[in-house]
């Protein structure tokens, strides 16, 4: 397998995820994302379809990337006019190819012929336009073969340099993406490239056939993200080809957990907990015959290093830990114990774990404590707390603080009443070291809006990261006290 490039259009198909919207600047902040996780092309929008697109790709084009900038056109005048006066460098053109498309697209009006037609008036006036044309048929995968042949070298005659094979609504399978891959491959000179999507979990094994049977391209997203099911996701692509086919490509994979982090946090599209390379249990351990082999090596349970994509290992207890788990944490926390007291605490952790619950840092220190007996001061301690909130006030809060003995009062503004009691409690222990807010997560245990709200959160001070957890009625005293819990392992 020869080293493919990649168009990835997060930003194009990507963006078409429901429910997702990104704005110019957002758009940018990602194009500069994959342009440094080297990205060959960046599918950057369609031009046509807002105003919001035109400029994105206007405001990226002139960003100078080494990216070639990419927007999405249908074989229409008004869609290559838009992208060339954006400023992109190339079009991903797409005809409709199958029975279905055609006929839905054209309401029965045109045919196959005229489809050829259109597309090489396109193809000619794009580069007219003095633009690059990758050229696919839409819903290639459902086309009749021989129809895909015939449009795809009028398309090369026309002017297009490379060709896509799109499976549009995710029915390809491995066997049959290599094998039209090949017989594409060999049909053209021009490199062809892949286009999956997840419907059947896919996309991934497609994409990769697809390179075996010679596409010298594919097309993903970032997280997989995309309609439906989703797109072929680059890290899934990337990290199979180099790691079991040793194939390479441009891409950076140690920053892909950072570029798939931040096109998280633009797209409000969370990343599953176990997705492949960059879920938050990809790497996360619990069971104690694991992680106590993990500590001696970690290719026991671990196919490659987190390290390789910009990640860190997570161990954590709950109902499957054992004894040498218990143990390294005892150790981290500078805690000896008694081979009673060790079976105690263990015991006593699975307990937590077995009702169900996520065990946090928190809970494992106040386990150890209770059962070795060690009285300890809480250091941060909440004395009183009020908030306002309502519909035309900024939500405020002010906490009084006792801190090492002393009293400290301060009050915040926020998005919400948690967030600005948070914030509160940020700025009463400024100077207490850099803490830092990783994560913050609400569960109902019950239904109602009576319900016990569980909120874990995980804190980071420099290297150090601690899991805590409250458990209230109130979401805002939930939240704090969780937050307190985390301040005093902390601090
Ligand atoms: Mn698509």
């Amino acid at each position: 397998m020869k080293e493919p490039l990649i168009l990835d259009t997060t930003l194009r198909d990507g963006e078409q995820t429901p429910g997702v919207s990104l704005s110019v600047e957002q758009k940018l902040m990602i194009a500069e994302a994959l342009d440094n996780l080297g990205v060959d092309i960046i599918e950057a929008g369609t031009a046509i379809a807002s105003e919001g697109d035109f400029n994105s790709i206007r405001e990226i084009s002139k960003r100078g990337l080494n990216a070639e900038i990419c927007s999405f056109s249908r074989i229409k005048k008004e869609d290559v006019d838009a992208a060339a006066d954006a400023g992109a460098d190339s079009l991903f053109m797409v005809a409709p190819s199958s029975r279905i498309h055609i006929e839905s697209k054209f309401k029965g009006k045109l045919g196959e012929e005229d489809v050829i037609k259109l597309s090489v008036e396109a193809i000619e006036y794009a580069k007219d336009r003095g633009l690059i044309v990758e050229f696919g048929g839409e819903d290639a995968s459902r086309a009749d073969l021989d129809f895909i042949k015939r449009l795809y070298h009028a398309a090369i005659d026309a002017g297009a340099v490379r060709l896509t094979y799109t499976d549009t609504v995710g029915v390809l399978v491995p066997e049959k993406a290599e094998e039209v891959l090949r017989v594409l491959s060999n049909e053209f000179d021009a490199p062809v490239a892949i286009h999956c999507h997840d419907d059947f979990g896919l996309a991934t094994a497609n994409t990769i056939y697809g390179i075996k049977g010679g596409a010298l391209e594919f097309h993903t997203t970032v997280n997989g993200i995309g309609e439906r099911a989703g797109n072929a996701s680059l890290e899934e692509v990337v990290v199979a080809l180099k790691v079991l086919y040793g194939v390479q490509t441009k891409i950076k994979i140690e920053n892909i957990y950072n570029t798939s982090k931040l096109i998280e946090k633009l797209t409000r599209v969370a990343i599953p907990l176990n997705k492949p390379i960059v879920g938050e249990n990809a790497f996360t351990h619990e069971s104690g015959i694991h992680t106590s082999a993990i500590q001696r090596d970690s290719s026991t349970y671990e196919p490659i290093t987190p390290e390789m994509v910009g990640r860190k290992r997570q161990l954590v207890l709950g109902k499957h830990a054992g004894g040498a788990s218990v143990k390294a944490i005892m150790n981290e926390l500078g805690y000896k114990a008694t081979e009673e007291q060790m079976k105690e605490i263990l015991l006593r952790i699975k307990d937590v774990g077995d009702k169900g619950k996520r065990v946090t840092d928190a809970d494992v220190r106040t386990i150890i404590e209770t059962v070795l007996q060690i009285k300890r001061e809480k250091r941060v301690k909440l004395e009183d707390l009020s908030i306002v909130s309502g519909i035309k006030v900024t939500p405020t809060a002010s906490v009084k603080l006792k801190i090492n003995g002393n009293e400290k009062i301060e009050a915040a503004v926020g998005v919400g009443p948690v967030d600005a009691a948070i914030n509160a409690i940020k700025k009463a222990l400024t100077g207490f070291g850099d803490i830092k807010l990783v994560s913050y997560r609400v569960d109902a245990i019950t239904g109602g809006t009576d319900a016990l709200v569980d909120v874990v959160v995980q804190l980071k001070s420099g290297d150090k990261i601690v899991t805590a957890r409250g458990a209230r009625t109130d979401i805002i005293m939930a939240s704090v006290e969780a937050v307190l819990e985390g301040l005093n392992m902390l601090i």
